[in-house]
C-alpha cells in the first residue's frame, strides 16, 4: 500500500460534519468521487434523519427530572412516579427502538455512500466494510461521561423507592435533579461549543481506510466474496442511520461486517468486547474475530486487543439484525482509551500514516482469510 493519505486529509478529517449540514454533504459527495475514479459502481441510500434527536433527549430529560423533584417536593407523589415512567420509559423507547414522541422534529433526508465489488467467481457471500462519516460534538468525552453512566441504574432505583419510602424522598429528589441534568449536560451541551470535532479519528480515518480498500480490492475482487463498503451517516446521533439502512434493505446472502470506528491512531489494533444499548448487549461475532485475530498476528506479530468496555457503534445495528458483525478501533500504547473524541482535540494530528497502512494492510488480509475459509 502506498496512499496519499494527505489529499484524504483535508476533506475527510479537517472539519466538522455534523448530521444535516452542508459540509457533511460534502464529505459523502467527494467519497462518491473518489470510489467512481476507483471504477466502481457507487449508490446512495436515502432515509429521514434526525439530527437533533439526541439534543432534544437531553432537554426531556432536564425537563422530566426536574418536574420530578418538584411534584416530589409538592407531595404529589402519584404525579412524580407518572412522570418518571414516561420520561425513563421514552427514553428507553428513543435510544433502543428508535420510537421517540420527537422523532419527526428537525427531520432531515440523509443518505449514506455505497459502493460494491462483485466477486471474481460465483458468489457465496458478501463482507461488508463500513464506517461513518458524521461528527458531532459533545461537552463530555467518554472517559468523562462513564461516571454519569454507572450511577444512572442507581439514581433511578433511588426515584422509584423514593416515590414509596418518606425516608428517601430528599434523596430522589435530588437524584432526579442529578441525573436530569446530567443528561442534559452530556447529550445536549455540546450544541452549544463553539469549537467543533473534526471527527479525524471517529471516524475520517476509517473512511480513509475504507477508501483505500475499495481501490485495491476493486483491482483485484475477492474469489466468492462480494465486498460492499458502506460509508454511513447519521451513526452520532444513536445509531440511527445503519438502523434505518437495515430496517429497509434486507441482506440477501450470508454477510458479515467488518466496521471501523477509532482507527488512525495506531498500528495496534482492538475490537470492541460487547455492543451495547441502554437494556440489552451484543458479542462480536466469534468467526470475524478469529480472521481478525490471525490476521493482526501476521502482519503486527502480537495479538489483537480486546477492549475490557463496551460501546455503542454501527456494529450494534447489525448485530441487532442477528448479522455477525464486529468494531475495529486503534489500539493505542498501554491500550489507553482515546480521550477527547467528540471534542475539538479529535483532529488530523492525531492520524498517522502509518497507522492507516497497517489497519488497511490488516483488513485486506481478513478479507483474504474470510475468502479463502469458504
Ligand atoms: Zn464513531
Amino acid at each position: 500500500v502506498s496512499t496519499d493519505w494527505a489529499s484524504l486529509i483535508e476533506p475527510l478529517a479537517s472539519g466538522p460534519r455534523e448530521n444535516g449540514t452542508a459540509q457533511l454533504e460534502h464529505a459523502l459527495l467527494f467519497i462518491e468521487t473518489q470510489l467512481k475514479a476507483s471504477g466502481l459502481a457507487v449508490t446512495s441510500f436515502e432515509y429521514s434523519g434526525h439530527p437533533y434527536r439526541l439534543r432534544i433527549a437531553g432537554l426531556l430529560a432536564l425537563v422530566g427530572g426536574s418536574s420530578f423533584a418538584w411534584l416530589l417536593h409538592k407531595k404529589k407523589t402519584p404525579w412524580a412516579l407518572l412522570i418518571l415512567v414516561i420520561t425513563a420509559g421514552s427514553l428507553v423507547l428513543d435510544f433502543d427502538y428508535g420510537l421517540s414522541l420527537f422523532s419527526s422534529v428537525g427531520a432531515v433526508q440523509e443518505r449514506h455512500v455505497l459502493a460494491l465489488v462483485p466477486s471474481a467467481q460465483p458468489v457465496q457471500s458478501r463482507l461488508i466494510f463500513s464506517s461513518h462519516v458524521d461528527t458531532k460534538t459533545d461537552l463530555f468525552d467518554h472517559v468523562q461521561r462513564a461516571p454519569l453512566d454507572v450511577a444512572t441504574p442507581i439514581l433511578l432505583l433511588f426515584m422509584f423507592l423514593g416515590c414509596a419510602l418518606k425516608v428517601l424522598r430528599k434523596a430522589a429528589m435530588l437524584s432526579g435533579l442529578t441525573l436530569g441534568l446530567g443528561l442534559f449536560l452530556t447529550l445536549s451541551a455540546g450544541a452549544f461549543l463553539n469549537q467543533r470535532s473534526h471527527g479525524a479519528i471517529d471516524s475520517g480515518a476509517g473512511c480513509m481506510v475504507l477508501l483505500e480498500l475499495a481501490q485495491t480490492i476493486g483491482r483485484s475482487p475477492l474469489q466468492h466474496t462480494e465486498v460492499q463498503f458502506v460509508f454511513f451517516s447519521g451513526e452520532e446521533v444513536g445509531i440511527e442511520g445503519s438502523e434505518a439502512w437495515l430496517r429497509s434493505a434486507p441482506l440477501p446472502l450470508k454477510t458479515r461486517v467488518l466496521n471501523l470506528d477509532g482507527v488512525g491512531a495506531s498500528a495496534s489494533l482492538a475490537f470492541l468486547r460487547a455492543e451495547r444499548y441502554t437494556a440489552r448487549g451484543y458479542l462480536p461475532d466469534e468467526t470475524l474475530v478469529e480472521a481478525l485475530s490471525a490476521a493482526h498476528e501476521k502482519i503486527n506479530h502480537h495479538p489483537i486487543h480486546r477492549t475490557w468496555y463496551p460501546a455503542s457503534t454501527d456494529a450494534r445495528a447489525f448485530l441487532s439484525h442477528r448479522i455477525p458483525a464486529v468494531t475495529v478501533a486503534s489500539d493505542l500504547p498501554e491500550h489507553e482509551i482515546q480521550r477527547g473524541l467528540h471534542s475539538s482535540q479529535d483532529q488530523s494530528s492525531r492520524i498517522s500514516a502509518a497507522a492507516l497502512e497497517a489497519t488497511t494492510e490488516i483488513l485486506l488480509e481478513t478479507a483474504r482469510q474470510l475468502d479463502a475459509a469458504q
